[in-house]
């Protein structure tokens, strides 16, 4: 007895979302859910728009990443550029 398991990382989980959360607050005219995010997987485009004051953005993305870190992606600009 007493052996002890190597160390293994579980697999990640995928966070179920309750809806589909492509819908961000807007950093520039701070209306909620007025961003919507495309993800292009097959030109590994993302980008990020807004309806209300016409913003956008468009980073690279790799297959990891969701709307979420677009919409971050996009925060991260904006504060950079600051
Ligand atoms: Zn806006």
């Amino acid at each position: 007895m007493g052996r002890r398991k190597s160390k293994r990382k579980p697999p990640p989980k995928r966070k179920a979302l309750e809806a589909l959360d492509t819908q961000f607050t807007c950093p520039f005219c701070n209306h909620e859910r007025s961003c919507d995010v495309d993800i292009d997987k097959d030109r590994s485009v993302g980008r990020v728009h807004c309806r209300v004051c016409l913003e956008d953005y468009q980073c690279h993305v790799n297959y990891l990443m969701e709307e979420i870190d677009v919409y971050n992606e996009w925060i991260d600009a904006c504060e950079a550029a600051n």
